[in-house]
């Protein structure tokens, strides 16, 4: 019940219980998909609730997303994990904990598990669902701060207030003038590297798209984040499973080792025959807008020798042409070396 504690009086509502808080905000529990689709389909500021962890800061103790409606989604039967040949289907209510906990993923997906348990504390773990830890908006300060005016993810054409703010926590890749704001994700570090596919459900029926294609670096749209239209949610994640034999794994920098988020983070996974790279995938994070696949570190390992000069050439090549202002600089070096880092640990 995510709006526990909060004061309520109740009245029916054709399609649920309906709850009106003094936020103002409707509360409605969707009976099954179709029903939660049509709810929040027909009204233009509802949104879908599920673990609550992002979207009840955000709209009632941050007061930065005003929804009409919050339709929940948490008693739908979109949970759990299963195994289908040489993939995983994880619906989309299924915690992180419970995925991190899944033995296919201990056994396939090391780099999954080590996001997961990286990604957040143990309470938060169990509480966080894997299509809010995709859909969590930005961490940025000044988008949260309804004092700050000049946001344009906030109010498009306001400004951004992080271009000469306090940035160090901001992205460097797929960044620009209008928008800074990093995607924190642990989670999809990896999910990018593997090829994950998101599926996603509206009134027209389902559909697949790829979690390279599911986000949007801001251009001169930094509001629009996702390819999520109104009215659509997203009911499970497709992960294909590494190939037996794979060396993979997830690192994080950050500032202390426990409830921080990353500086600089990397994911990979790497097959080497005989000394030569034959496979390479390789995520970021902690410096772009959206979760980030390195195709150009991918280049120059697949192929090369699995060395200290070949690691040092795709760290180079993941982080060419970034945007940087001047509490992000420090990010373009700690990138390189995480990346290095990174490859050494799954080659060594
Ligand atoms: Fe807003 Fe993006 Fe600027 Fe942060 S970085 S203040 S989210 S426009």
């Amino acid at each position: 019940m995510p709006l526990r504690g909060l004061p309520e009086h109740r009245r029916r509502h054709p399609r649920g219980g309906r709850l009106m808080t003094r936020t103002g905000i409707e509360y409605l529990r969707a009976k099954d998909q179709d029903s939660a689709v049509a709810l929040v389909a027909e009204d233009p500021d509802a949104a879908f609730l599920a673990g609550g962890t992002t979207e009840l800061d955000l709209a009632l103790k941050d007061r930065v997303v005003h929804p009409s409606r919050f339709v929940d989604i948490g008693r739908l039967p979109l949970r759990g994990v299963t195994r289908d040949g040489d993939r995983l289907r994880v619906a989309a209510l299924t915690t992180m904990e419970e995925l991190a906990a899944d033995p296919t993923v201990r056994a396939r997906l090391p780099l999954v598990r080590e996001a997961l348990l990286l990604g957040a504390s143990t309470q938060l773990r169990n509480m966080a669902t894997i299509g809010g830890n995709l859909l969590q908006r930005t961490r940025c300060r000044y988008f949260r701060d309804p004092d700050v005016a000049a946001c344009n993810k906030r109010e498009p054409g306001s400004g951004c207030a992080a271009i000469e703010g306090v940035a160090r926590m901001h992205a460097i890749l797929g960044a620009g003038p209008s928008c800074i704001a990093l995607h924190a994700s642990d989670l999809c570090v990896p999910l990018v590297a593997l090829d994950a596919v998101v599926e996603l459900l509206d009134a027209d029926g389902p559909r697949r798209v790829p979690l390279t294609d599911f986000y949007l670096t801001p251009g001169d749209r930094p509001d629009v984040e996702t390819v999520l239209r109104h009215g659509e949610l997203l009911t499970h994640v497709e992960i294909p499973l590494l190939p037996a034999g794979t060396r993979s794994a997830y690192i994080k920098v950050r500032d202390r080792t426990s409830y921080e988020f990353g500086l600089t983070t990397a994911g990979a996974a790497v097959q080497v025959d005989d000394g030569t790279i034959t496979m390479a995938r390789v995520g970021l994070g902690g410096v772009g807008t959206v979760p980030w696949r390195s195709w150009e570190a991918e280049r120059v390992l697949v192929g090369s020798p699995a060395n200290e000069r070949t690691f040092a050439a795709a760290a180079q090549a993941a982080i060419r042409d970034p945007f940087t202002v001047p509490g992000t600089e420090f990010k373009v070096e700690l990138a390189k070396r995480t990346i290095v880092r990174i490859l050494r640990t799954v080659t060594s």
